[in-house]
């Protein structure tokens, strides 16, 4: 069917989209209204962890659907129970909330960030957060969120969120006041352009919040449920933080997301959190199908094999190109172009024939790779070569 005839008008501008409308996809692969087939590096924004309509998860959405599709929040069902414990089982944590976005999993923590200062610190509430840090699109979340600009959109901000610098710790103790509950971040910031927070970073921060009783949140939607090569990026540090919010990944492309704590932070009491579809079962049953298929024996130290592959791949290209090389954790990389050149690569790389090539570029001069975490190494040396085609043409 050509674009024309598909009523897009009627939806709400938001941003802007090329014209073309996907209709399918399977594995590592994404086809469009003229068939036209694309080889998928974003995934859904590193959110479909086994690619593109997998199988088991087709199965567990489809059993669950025939069993049993909404008691209602109020009620237990088994599926949030047991992806619940086995999250528990994986983490440092010891309860889990289930959301529906990243967002609104961020917003539980906050929320249970102001409860436990109501509770031991004499009402402090302020949150430190970090500079081109991005933890959602609620208002609160976005007052969280370090973007620029992002301060004036839809003013007045929710209060109470300092902004520190990542990885000068000084920059943090700097803004601890009686007020300061707790300090929030992710442990690679995704959206700022797949900067990760250092492993000294992370311990000074846990050392520091423990001395002066603060909460440590990690915002895990993006680098969690093995995308790093760890199950959590927090591992990486061999820190324990104390509460942990998971999105993305988890659903494997469903609207699932998590809020875990410990049981010292966990101090909602009846009325203080809820949501309709919160836990409902089918997509606690999709959840429960990704998170055991992520932590099953050999599925990590696949995920770090093919995280060095692509990690070499890049760097060979880099010298290439004379580009300034690459970063990341796992399958979530970032290749640094040294130049604003991103958006034209990304455009090129998709009007590609006759296959196109799927990448973000998180910031104009870079690139970021966030493929499904079963990608094979035979898909990256088809990803690279598409690549440095679309490079070619933009430059
Ligand atoms: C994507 C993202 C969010 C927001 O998740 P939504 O599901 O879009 O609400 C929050 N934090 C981080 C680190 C993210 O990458």
């Amino acid at each position: 069917m050509n674009f024309q005839e598909y009523p897009t008008d009627a939806l709400m501008y938001i941003t802007n989209r090329p014209e073309i409308v996907f209709t399918r996809g399977k594995g590592a692969w994404l086809y469009d209204n003229n068939d036209k087939r694309y080889l998928d590096f974003i995934q859904g924004w590193a959110v479909n962890s086994l690619g593109h309509c997998d199988d088991g998860m087709i199965a567990a959405s489809d059993r669950q659907s025939r069993l049993l599709i909404n008691p209602s929040p109020a009620y237990y069902n088994e599926p949030m129970a047991r992806l619940a414990s086995k999250l528990t089982a994986l983490s440092a944590f010891d309860k889990v909330f289930f959301a529906n976005s990243g967002a609104e999993a961020n917003e539980g923590a906050i929320k249970l960030a102001r409860k436990w200062g109501q509770k031991n610190k004499n009402g402090a509430f302020e949150i430190i957060t970090f500079d081109h840090s991005f933890h959602g699109r609620t208002l609160a979340t976005m007052s969280a969120s370090g973007k620029p600009g992002w301060d004036t959109i839809f003013a007045p901000q929710v209060p109470g969120f300092p902004k520190a610098d990542l990885n000068d710790i000084a920059s943090v103790e700097k803004l601890i006041t009686p007020r300061t509950v707790a300090v929030m971040l992710e442990p690679i910031q995704g959206e700022g352009g797949v900067l990760p927070a250092t492993r000294e970073f992370m311990q000074a921060l846990r050392e520091l919040t423990r001395r002066h009783n603060l909460l440590l949140i990690v915002d895990e939607v993006q680098t969690g449920c093995a995308r790093t090569g760890e199950m959590f990026a927090y591992q990486l540090s061999g820190i324990e933080p104390d509460i942990m919010t998971l999105g993305k990944g988890i659903g494997g492309g469903y609207p699932l997301a998590a809020l875990l704590a410990t049981e010292a932070a966990s101090v909602f009491v009846a009325g203080d959190q809820g949501g309709t579809y919160n836990g409902n079962p089918v997509m606690t049953a999709i959840g429960l199908e990704v998170v055991s298929r992520l932590s099953a024996p050999d599925f990590l130290a696949g995920v770090r094999e093919r995280s060095a592959y692509l990690s070499q791949a890049l760097l060979k290209l880099s010298a290439d190109y004379d580009f300034q090389g690459e970063r990341g954790e796992g399958l979530l990389r970032a290749l640094l172009l040294g130049r604003d050149i991103g958006p034209q690569i990304v455009e090129q790389a998709r009007l590609l024939e006759p296959a196109g090539l799927l990448i973000n570029a998180a910031r104009p001069n870079l690139l970021r790779f966030m493929p499904a975490l079963n990608v094979t190494t035979d898909e990256i040396d088809q990803m690279i070569a598409l690549l440095r085609q679309a490079i070619d043409q933009a430059v």
